[in-house]
């Protein structure tokens, strides 16, 4: 089976350690970013590096006409798509629940549920064998705030990893007979410039040492669990949520 990968979010942190770890192992890979396009190019120009072809492509995960057209154009530029990594995703800013506008709940709901949703839909109607395809594999990006609640920080966003959770199993239980494995990993603390976005950019120096492991984690850690997820080492692990987390 051809190996093409569709990482949304590739442009950066764990989404471009995704696309440089999975072009070693022999995946093509369309990286989509939203905004930054230099930072997706170089991502790009490390996957052609590793020998494997690469597209960069523009869009907005949260609208469901950007999902479809990367879809559209990652099969153009490289084949069936074969594989997804549904990893983009916002915390939105650290906002307490008495705080939160109706706007931020619904940027990070928008993105992080509904966009991850309609991206495994089309991976699904493209791979399902019911459907003509010939199978893949979809991992999505969770984080463990599911079960953590995230207080006085962002519980929106640990409600809408919540839903990826939830999603993940259903959906995965409904596919894995039509040849599409599904699964998601959990990260933990992780230092990438997410937590910038959130206005706190040394949260991750910060409470690193609260972590079990006693540090937080790089974005290749979680990029290995997700490359080897997606790999046929991983063929019998499907409908899970892999925690990649310190212990924590
Ligand atoms: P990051 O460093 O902030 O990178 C975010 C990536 O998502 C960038 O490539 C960005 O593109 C892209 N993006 C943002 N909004 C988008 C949109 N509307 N459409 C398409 N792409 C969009 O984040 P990260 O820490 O790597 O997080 C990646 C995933 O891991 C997220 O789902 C996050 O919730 C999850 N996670 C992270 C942590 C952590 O501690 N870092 C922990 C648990 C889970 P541009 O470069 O174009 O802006």
């Amino acid at each position: 089976m051809s190996k093409v990968l569709i990482v949304t979010g590739g442009s950066r942190g764990i989404g471009a350690a995704i696309c440089r770890l999975a072009a070693k192992d022999g995946w093509d890979v369309a990286v989509n970013y939203a905004g930054n396009k230099a930072a997706a190019e170089a991502v790009a120009a490390d996957v052609r590096a590793a020998g494997r072809k690469a597209a960069v492509i523009q869009g907005d995960m949260s609208k469901e006409a950007d999902v479809i057209a990367l879809f559209e154009q990652a099969e153009a530029e490289l084949g069936p798509v074969t594989g997804l990594a549904a990893n983009a995703g916002i915390t939105g800013k650290i906002t307490k629940v008495a705080d939160m506008s109706v706007t931020a709940m619904q940027e990070v709901v928008g993105l992080n549920v509904i966009g991850l949703m309609v991206q495994n839909r089309e991976a699904v109607r493209r791979m399902s064998t019911r459907l003509g395809g010939k199978g893949g594999v979809i991992v999505n990006t969770s984080s463990i705030a599911a079960r953590l609640g995230a207080p006085n920080e962002f519980t929106h966003y640990a409600a809408s990893k919540g839903a990826v959770d939830s999603w993940t199993r259903g959906i995965a239980r409904e596919v894995a007979g039509e040849g599409v494995r599904v699964c998601a990993v959990a990260p933990g603390m992780i230092d990438t410039e997410i937590h910038a976005t959130a206005g706190a950019p040394d949260r991750a120096a910060r409470l690193g040492s609260t972590v079990p492991i006693g540090r937080a984690g790089s974005a290749e850690e979680v990029a290995q669990t997700i490359v080897w997820l997606l790999s046929d080492q991983a063929s019998y692990t499907g409908g899970g949520i892999l925690e990649v987390s310190g212990g924590r």
